[in-house]
């Protein structure tokens, strides 16, 4: 099969499969107990999480496991809505993560201002907007590093800029962009950063949030004293220890995959655009993440493309994993001004280190083939 759906999840990798290994088996003990094999897990949990901080350029007391970007995401908007009741407030993007947007609703309809800041055409945060929305009732301000459906990265600096202008805490949503572009928590001022280990060749069901030194979030699971009274319940550590390992193989990786996944999405893109007419790359002439293209191909139904790419064992996506299912047009394609006609011929690619040559030659070969397929029996093609 080829697979090109990486941003809604990574294929584990070998190496990650075995560090996990012995946490299933012999090395079964509660880390939080009060005996030395109790005392042997914790330190594999300490050591996973030196692993996450030197990826991402922190201190490893600043990272608390969740059990993934929706739990880090979710802590941090309930956390700060509760900190300082006169400062509430909560302004993000259009285009988040519904594990942002929909708790930044959920909190507005518990009386939480909420302010949700526009996109350009390209899906890049207009900042001006995000000027006007900040103010005295702001608590935080959240805004993505890099979106699911576009792969376009945001300007993180300038919204943090604005937010602490405005004396709000600043939380970025990381999910897609950790393990995918080079940057570093040191040489940012962010307060709150949400990952998640699936994204990058780890586990499913552990991720974490990386809270900033000083900051006193107010927990978000209550009950026993795991993760400093942060985060209750008892260690997921075979799941902690496959992102450290998953953690320390994306620093290993990095540059190495920004060129070659870059390179095979450009070919990708590249060989689309020549073969398939009616076809244009999404927010092209903006920065987007190495591995993410969303192609429209006008004329041509997504849900069909899609099905015909199954039938030949190429799996890609037409929004979000979390909007399919849904026949309605993909809320971030809106959110930039993409008609819904047009929204619905979408597909996404998001290719990741596994990519390989030889499998986007094969897309290149079936997907115009489909393409040409359709416009010929479908009415609206032009
Ligand atoms: N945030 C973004 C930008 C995502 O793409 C996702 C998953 O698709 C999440 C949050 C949710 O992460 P998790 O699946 O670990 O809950």
């Amino acid at each position: 099969m080829i697979y090109l759906d990486n941003n809604a999840t990574t294929k584990i990798a070998p190496e990650v499969v075995e560090a996990m290994k012995p946490f299933n088996h012999e090395l079964y003990g509660n880390p939080s107990s009060f005996h030395t094999f109790g005392d042997r897990i914790f330190e594999h949990i300490e050591e996973a999480r030196e692993k996450v901080a030197s990826l991402l350029g922190c201190r490893a007391e600043e990272i608390v496991f969740t059990s993934g970007g929706t739990e880090s995401d979710n802590t941090v908007l309930f956390g700060v809505s509760e900190m300082n009741p006169s400062r509430s407030g909560i302004v993000t993007t259009s285009i988040e993560h519904p594990a942002v947007l929909d708790t930044a609703e959920y909190l507005s309809k518990h009386g939480h201002p909420l302010g949700i800041v526009g996109v350009d055409n390209n899906g890049v945060l207009i900042t001006e907007e995000l000027e006007t929305l900040v103010d005295k009732y702001t608590g935080i301000v959240s805004v993505m590093m890099a979106n699911n459906e576009t792969g376009v990265i945001q300007p993180v600096k300038e919204a943090c800029a604005i937010a602490h202008a405005g004396g709000a805490l600043f939380h970025t949503d990381a999910v897609q962009a950790v393990a995918k572009i080079p940057f570093s928590i040191s040489e940012m001022d962010i307060d709150f950063l949400s990952l998640s280990s699936h994204k990058l060749h780890g586990p499913k069901g552990v991720g974490v949030l990386f809270i900033r030194k000083g900051i006193k979030l107010p927990a978000f699971i209550h009950g026993g004293h795991q993760e400093n009274g942060y985060r209750a319940g008892t260690y997921n550590v075979a799941g902690i220890v496959g992102l450290g390992k998953a953690a320390e193989l994306a620093g290993e990786f990095l540059n190495e995959e920004v060129v070659n996944t870059k390179k095979l999405l450009r070919k990708l893109e590249k060989g689309i655009l020549d073969s398939c007419p009616g076809s244009s790359v999404l927010s092209a002439d903006v920065k987007r993440l190495p591995n993410t293209a969303t192609i429209i191909f006008a004329g041509c139904e997504s849900e069909a493309i899609l099905t015909l790419l199954d039938m030949k064992d190429i799996y890609v996506s037409s929004g979000s994993a979390c909007s399919t299912g849904s026949t309605s047009p993909s809320y971030v394609l809106s959110a930039m001004g993409i008609d819904d006609f047009r929204a619905n011929t979408a597909i996404r690619f998001s290719l990741s280190r596994n990519t390989t040559n030889e499998e986007i030659d094969k897309v290149l070969v079936e997907l115009p083939l489909i393409i040409e397929k359709l416009r010929n029996i479908s009415p609206y093609a032009q």
